[in-house]
């Protein structure tokens, strides 16, 4: 098969994964010669690298074909889907050719199973081997890592990519026994123990050693290995099961708390063809998996426990309003907050307030009183934030209590399209 029509096949089989995501956009090109540039060419999209940077990444499959058969996936075993398969040489060549024509900052690499997690992990990890050892290649690299291969293969794959991820794909254990039957919860999550065992002994191993004498020089050290120094991510699918958003959150957490995650990702499930009778027909709304992000960025930035901020029976979070108006529309009796002399930890509760405004503000009313003026300056969203503060020529009046207050704020919901025509 022609190096091209693989490339094809098994960037398109890459773009499920949305631990890299770059998909949501139209589709453009230049075909008639109009215009320049496309956004259908093969395999490449981009990431956040952990300093904030956006990169171009040649996203890729090693190959698609998968002993396994997990019924969301598009490249299980008994999908009727072309099939294709890289060499470790290929891919190599191929990141190597996009990186010096200036078109990728590095790679992500992925892998349907074959023959047995050992030699596909291995074949994955002697990638990425190959480009750092031989080719001294300084790029990303990001290894999609297979949870069943052995803790051998995984402290491998750590010591030549920037990140690992290992996908957790479904939030419960139940989940995953109907519609990935030979993944296995508890080795996803010992894997994980033991990317953050690895991570954690790389990190301790880099600080520096604390000076015990002014006089006696500390012994020179060898370069402590790095494993991973963008450490580890994950993904579950949204929608493909019954499971719930607190469900959903309450797994997020865990996976922070336990083994120190980077980042979840939420994937909304899409249908495949020829899909099993168990999925859905439909996908969920993409505003549902906005509103997780949103949720996750709560636990993780703004003190929020996922048990908080999904209330209810049916444990979802609402689709009109994110999910931190929601809580302070249903915690009215927690405001106003009074911007002056609040604790950080409730500012960070004012619907409209992010990290660096409220940071912003905190230093402001050190010298001064804050005055509704010092919002506007901020560029915070003053309808969505004055009705929950009090600031010195501000207090809220009956607003706060006004049922209405809710469609006052929130804008009509709309489905979101990121990259719709203006
Ligand atoms: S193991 Fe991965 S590639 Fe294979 S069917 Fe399951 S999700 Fe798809």
């Amino acid at each position: 098969m022609e190096l091209d029509r693989k490339l094809a096949i098994l960037a398109d089989a890459a773009k499920y994964d949305a631990s890299c995501a770059s998909s949501g956009t139209t589709k453009r090109d230049s075909v008639g010669g109009a215009g320049i540039g496309s956004t259908e060419g093969s395999g490449i999209c981009h990431s956040y690298a952990p300093d904030g940077r956006c990169i171009s990444l040649l996203k890729i499959l090693l190959t698609n074909f998968c002993l396994y058969d997990c019924l969301y996936c598009v490249n299980r075993v008994t999908s009727n889907v072309p099939r294709a398969r890289f060499t470790v040489d290929e891919v190599v060549a191929l990141t190597l050719d996009f990186y010096r024509r200036n078109c990728i900052e590095g790679l992500f690499l992925s892998s349907g199973i074959i023959q047995s997690a050992d030699y596909t992990m291995e074949q994955v990890v002697e990638v990425a081997r190959v480009l750092r050892e031989e080719h001294d290649f300084r790029g990303y690299i990001h290894l999609k890592t297979i949870p069943e291969a052995s803790p051998d293969l995984l402290a491998r794959a750590g010591r030549y990519a920037d990140r690992l991820s290992i996908n957790i794909e479904l939030p419960t254990v139940q989940g995953l026994e109907t519609l990935a039957p030979e993944k296995d919860f508890g080795s996803i999550r010992r894997s994980m123990a033991n990317l953050r065992l690895n991570i954690d002994a790389a990190k301790d191993a880099a600080r520096p050693q604390p000076v015990v004498s002014q006089i006696a020089m500390p012994p020179r050290r060898a370069r402590p290995p790095r494993f991973a120094p963008a450490g580890q991510s994950t993904q579950m699918i949204v929608g493909a099961d019954a499971a719930s958003d607190r469900d959903i959150l309450g797994t997020s957490a865990t996976l922070y708390g336990s083994y120190r995650l980077r980042r979840v990702y939420y994937s909304a499930f899409s249908p495949i063809p020829d899909a099993s009778r168990a999925l859905p027909l439909k996908a969920p709304p993409l505003v549902r998996e906005h509103r997780l992000y949103q949720a996750d960025w709560l636990m993780r930035f703004y003190g929020f426990d996922h048990e908080e901020i999904v209330p209810g029976e049916a444990g979802m979070l609402a689709l009109e309003v994110d999910p931190k108006l929601a809580w302070a529309l249903a915690h009215r009796e927690r405001f106003p907050v009074d911007l002056n002399q609040a604790p950080k930890e409730l500012l960070l509760r004012v619907p409209g307030l992010g990290v660096k405004a409220v940071e912003r503000l905190l230093r402001a009313r050190r010298v001064r009183a804050l005055r509704a003026a010092d919002l506007e300056r901020l560029h915070v969203p003053l309808k969505k934030v004055l009705p929950f503060v009090v600031v010195a020529d501000h207090r809220p009046g009956r607003e706060l209590d006004d049922a209405r207050l809710a469609a006052r704020i929130a804008p009509p919901p709309q489905q979101a399209s990121l990259f719709a025509d203006a």
